[in-house]
């Protein structure tokens, strides 16, 4: 047998407002771009609550193909004692 795996995809689309007491849809908004993630922020599409955010990484085959400047930037060397 084989599963597969599918957590990949699993987002939250129904959170716990506390304004409207009930679970609601929440609307996803990407809040801030990191250089290596995605931050988003869940808010209830009723109140407009914010109900909780997720940092959503970058993966890293989409980073060499998007950007082409080198990852590595060579250190100034430290000299030891
Ligand atoms: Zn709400």
């Amino acid at each position: 047998m084989r599963r597969q795996a599918q957590f990949e995809n699993l987002r939250a689309s129904e959170l716990y407002c506390p304004t409207c007491r009930k679970l609601q849809p929440v609307r996803e908004r990407l809040l801030l771009v990191l250089p290596n993630a995605e931050l988003y922020d869940y808010r209830c599409i009723t109140c407009g609550l914010s109900l909780g955010s997720r940092e959503v990484k970058a993966s890293t085959q989409a980073l060499v193909s998007a950007s082409s400047m080198p990852r590595r930037r060579p250190d100034p060397g430290v000299h030891g004692a």
